[in-house]
């Protein structure tokens, strides 16, 4: 394959200097204007390499047609413009290492910051690679603009070459993957894929169909209020209550802290409020339905117990679906993740399926009827200032992008 290395690192660089943060606290979709930084530029680089139909839709994502030359199903490719809001992604000064030496990579702007090959293994494959790295201050946002480079080197690719056999493809870029909001209801049908994959996804040969099946939970608890000089026998301290609570819920297990694997967790992610009123909101996860359900029935149970030694208070738990595990949806039709594997094996790199302790754009696409696993692009560490990417590993990525493109239409 020729090599695009010089090509997605000058897009991944270019992308990662831009700023588009998403904001979970934000009401409007899309959570941040400086995303639509992002979706601007990518709109006019899209029109200017040959593609079709380049939409920036009014709910912030921006949407592509490559022209297919063969019959076949139409195959979406998905990567998220935002990057995540728990690190510094202001000022992202990303780097170049050229044929990483194996040693100790230093940061000019945190000289207490080192990443090296002992504390992460990956690291220590990738001797010969060309990396890239931020300076110190910031995240990379490799997540997921390496999808995003990965993504636009294969449109110009496929666009500048329109011989090569490919199915009617088409692309989206989404905003606000981070916070959980990248999949507008009006994206399954506006995508128009029979099937997608996300971009968005670590270690080379990651190709992963199951995600957490995954419920969020507010519980509010109404104390009650009075002057302190006057309160004996009458207030009610919704604080005392609400460490009552947290007390009580498991600690030793199914916390995200002392759980692995299979297992799923109840996670306290914020605590706020005074002693008339608290607030406490949870991530309820597991891969099952009935082992999500009966987390969500203990934290119930708990808020139940606590409010039956104070009938003076008020004690609500509401639960809310967030997403779902698309393995329900993908194990009924494998074949967008037998095509991955099989396009993978095609270029000598065997299928890795590990179940994610997270969800991807692609829980809620297959949810709504589009399924959607999610493929490698090399990114690690990411959401911190030791995130670094291997320039090869994109282009292992997009070899998979391309094989995808080429077998889903002489396949059929
Ligand atoms: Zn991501």
């Amino acid at each position: 394959m020729e090599d695009f290395t010089p090509e997605l690192i000058d897009r991944l660089t270019r992308y990662c200097a831009i700023d588009s943060q998403s904001d979970a606290d934000s009401p409007t979709a899309p959570s941040t204007a400086i995303q639509l930084d992002m979706q601007r530029l990518l709109a006019a680089e899209l029109t200017a390499m040959g593609a079709q139909d380049v939409t920036l839709t009014d709910y912030g994502t921006v949407l592509a047609t490559i022209p297919g030359n063969r019959p076949g199903p139409v195959v979406g490719f998905l990567a998220h413009v935002d990057t995540a809001p728990q690190f510094n992604a202001t000022n992202v000064r990303p780097r170049v290492i050229k044929g990483y030496n194996g040693g100790a990579i230093t940061f000019p702007d945190d000289p207490a910051l080192s990443l090296t090959p002992e504390d992460f293994p990956y690291l220590a494959e990738k001797r010969g690679h060309d990396l890239i790295m931020a300076s110190g201050l910031t995240l990379l946002g490799a997540d997921d603009k390496a999808g995003v480079a990965i993504l636009m080197t294969a449109a110009r690719h496929l666009l500048a070459n329109p011989d090569l056999p490919r199915p009617g493809l088409r692309l989206a870029f989404t905003p606000d993957e981070e916070i959980g909001r990248g999949v507008d209801s009006r994206l399954p049908r506006d995508l128009g894929a029979d099937f997608a994959y996300t971009f968005d996804g670590g270690k080379v040969g990651e190709i992963e169909y199951e995600t957490f099946s995954a419920d969020g939970a507010l519980v509010t608890i109404k104390g009650v209020s009075i002057h302190p000089g006057y309160a004996t026998g009458k207030l009610v301290n919704a604080i005392h209550l609400a460490a009552r609570i947290i007390q009580t819920l498991p600690q030793a297990t199914l916390t995200p802290e002392t759980t692995a694997d299979r297992e799923g967790f109840i996670h306290a992610t914020d605590m706020n409020g005074g002693a008339s009123e608290m607030r406490i909101k949870f991530i309820l996860r597991d891969f099952e339905r009935d082992g999500l359900a009966a987390k969500g029935a203990l934290l119930q149970q708990v808020c139940a117990a606590v409010a039956a030694t104070e009938p003076r208070a008020e004690i609500t738990c509401t639960i809310t679906p967030q997403y779902r595990n698309m393995r329900y949806w993908l194990e009924s039709d494998m074949t967008p993740v037998d095509l991955a594997r099989e396009a993978a094996r095609s270029l000598g790199i065997e299928p890795l399926s590990v179940p994610i302790r997270g969800g991807t754009d692609g829980s809620r696409l297959t949810e709504m009827g589009v399924p959607c696993p999610n493929l490698f692009t090399g990114m690690q560490n990411i959401h911190g200032p030791l995130e670094w990417i291997s320039a090869q590993d994109m282009q292992a990525a997009l070899g998979l992008c391309l094989a995808i493109a080429d077998r889903a239409a002489t396949r059929s």
